[in-house]
């Protein structure tokens, strides 16, 4: 349903619609493919007020990627412990590193420059701890591929639009959005619904009457913002009466009522 109504062409409209909204995205890489892999495994379930400061603990104790392979889990662990989930994190990153090694031979991942996108995109999620929003970063944010990392903003405009179902959930969205997507478009598709989830479509109510992309908006055609409108009141109103009845102001009232 959603390929008939969307193709490349209305991809290419919209991502014009939202560059007038919120400016042209600009592609500047920020790491090595390592360094950005054990980032983003570091900011799994976490900010990066969080995993930065882990980043720069485990970059300063350890010199080389090796000294990280070759140190005790538990000391990792302790390393990283700003961001959380430190034990699984410095296991995954342990683990990570290790199969790196053996499979090029160093503690890098340049050799997949030369892999075609989807190889190194299966590739790199048969390591510990990375799937495919991890393995999406990295290839889209180290070595400027076509990949799009679904994170809850990227999901939640998809969904909304009518690109994805939701019920698909972030993790099968990747495949289904990068096979509808143009690759030449994923950088920008990626970072500008980033930014229109976190300025226009919100969660939990998009500001819809600001949305250059209202006319082609499932969810907006099927008035899903005014659903969840009332559905939000509701249960506002049903929190209220519990509170007030829990104080004894509304004697036996029921939450019901
Ligand atoms: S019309 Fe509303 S729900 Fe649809 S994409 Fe725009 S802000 Fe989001």
């Amino acid at each position: 349903m959603a390929a008939r109504r969307w193709n490349p062409a209305t991809i290419a409209d919209m991502l014009t619609t939202l560059e007038n909204t919120h400016g042209k995205s600009r592609f500047i890489p920020r790491f090595d493919p390592m360094d950005e892999l054990i980032s983003c495994i570091l900011s799994q379930h976490t900010t990066d007020a969080h995993s930065f400061p882990a980043f720069t603990q485990l970059r300063e104790r350890y010199p080389t990627w090796q000294d990280v392979a070759n140190a005790p889990a538990a000391e990792v662990a302790s390393t990283v412990r700003l961001a959380g989930l430190s034990n699984q994190k410095a296991k995954n990153i342990i683990g990570s590193l290790q199969k790196i090694n053996e499979q090029f031979g160093v503690f890098s991942l340049d050799a997949l420059r030369t892999w075609p996108t989807d190889e190194a995109m299966i590739w790199l999620q048969t390591l510990p701890g990375v799937g495919p929003k991890t393995a999406s970063i990295v290839l889209c944010f180290a070595m400027g591929r076509g990949t799009i990392p679904v994170d809850t903003h990227v999901f939640r405009v998809s969904w909304r639009l009518g690109l994805i179902k939701e019920e698909i959930g972030e993790v099968k969205a990747h495949g289904v959005l990068m096979k509808l997507v143009p690759r030449e478009l994923a950088f920008p598709f990626h970072t500008l619904l980033i930014q229109h989830g976190r300025t226009v479509c919100r969660a939990p109510l998009p500001v819809c009457e600001k949305c250059g992309l209202a006319e082609r908006c499932a969810w907006l055609k099927s008035d899903g913002p005014g659903k969840r409108q009332r559905e939000m009141a509701r249960t506002r109103k049903r929190s209220l009466k519990a509170r007030r009845a829990k104080k004894g102001e509304v004697p036996g009232g029921s939450v019901n009522d």
